[in-house]
């Protein structure tokens, strides 16, 4: 089982990072969390094919989470992908989702392989595949963002995940790891959404909160580890006041992510 960042970047374009973006792997099936501007370059600049990919999960309808879906589809095509593809979002979101992609001339009959678009519910369990599943919880990012256009409607879910993944052999023995992605966040609250869940790793951003409110939520919810990521060049001095302000002992816990960084989970 592995995860690999394959974008760390916040919705800011940067010619160091592409928009926050990872690969979980299960074993057996190779899960793409958020595909924003620029997701196949990410990928290529990763060596990673594009058929690699069996699903993606959306957290969000901002351009740096979903945009990059309809052209990762076309370079599929001209890869000539068979198998399906998954693309899981919030109920919400489902309809514009396929909307966006039918609207983008990507039919299944012309690709050559289905695009099933499934639609998650909050707060439910959702099995991707044996061994993959995740909950995910609504939390406060897009409540702040609201249209001052009142006749237009907007859906404004914005998901955190507790993403449980376990290898076959180890689904037995209930070997799994929870992996708690805070997926883009509003405040302190949002950090402590799964906190009635084992965590085991968690990835947050660090944009939209500050160094403070991250190190109390590490050291109150204690994951193995904590990988941060959704770096503007801002936030990487909050990542340096971070290390500096945790003892030795959790500073090795806490890592500061960067496009093509592999973990064993
Ligand atoms: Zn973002
Ligand atoms: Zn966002």
């Amino acid at each position: 089982m592995e995860l690999k960042f394959v974008g760390t970047s916040s919705g800011k374009s940067s010619l160091k990072r592409y928009h926050s973006s990872f690969i979980i792997n299960s074993g057996s099936y190779n899960l793409l969390v958020d595909a924003g501007d620029g997701i196949s370059r990410a990928l290529m600049n990763q060596k990673i094919l594009f058929n690699f990919i069996d699903g993606i999960l959306i957290s969000h309808l901002h351009p740096d989470h979903y945009t990059g879906l309809p052209s990762l589809i076309v370079q599929m095509k001209m890869s000539e992908r068979k198998n399906p593809l998954y693309v899981f979002c919030d109920e919400i979101n489902s309809q514009f989702i396929k909307e966006f992609i039918y609207q983008s001339y990507l039919f299944d009959d012309r690709l050559g392989f289905k695009v099933n678009v499934q639609s998650f519910k909050q707060d439910k369990n959702f099995e991707v595949t044996e061994g993959l599943n995740f909950t995910a919880r609504q939390n406060s990012h897009l409540e702040r963002n609201l249209s001052s256009d009142k006749s237009r409607r907007l859906s404004f879910s914005c998901s955190s995940f507790l993403i449980r993944v376990s290898e076959r052999s180890r689904l037995e023995s209930g070997k799994e790891k929870n992996i708690f992605f805070t997926g883009d966040i509003a405040e302190q609250n949002d950090l402590y959404i799964f906190k009635d869940m084992k965590i085991d790793l968690m990835i947050s951003e660090i944009t939209h909160i500050t160094v403070e409110e991250l190190i109390e939520a590490f050291q109150k919810l204690k994951p193995q580890k904590l990988y941060i990521t959704h770096l503007g060049e801002e936030d990487e001095n909050k990542v340096s006041k971070l290390s500096y302000q945790l003892p030795a002992s959790e500073r090795r816990k806490v890592v500061a992510a960067f496009d093509g960084l592999s973990v064993k989970i």
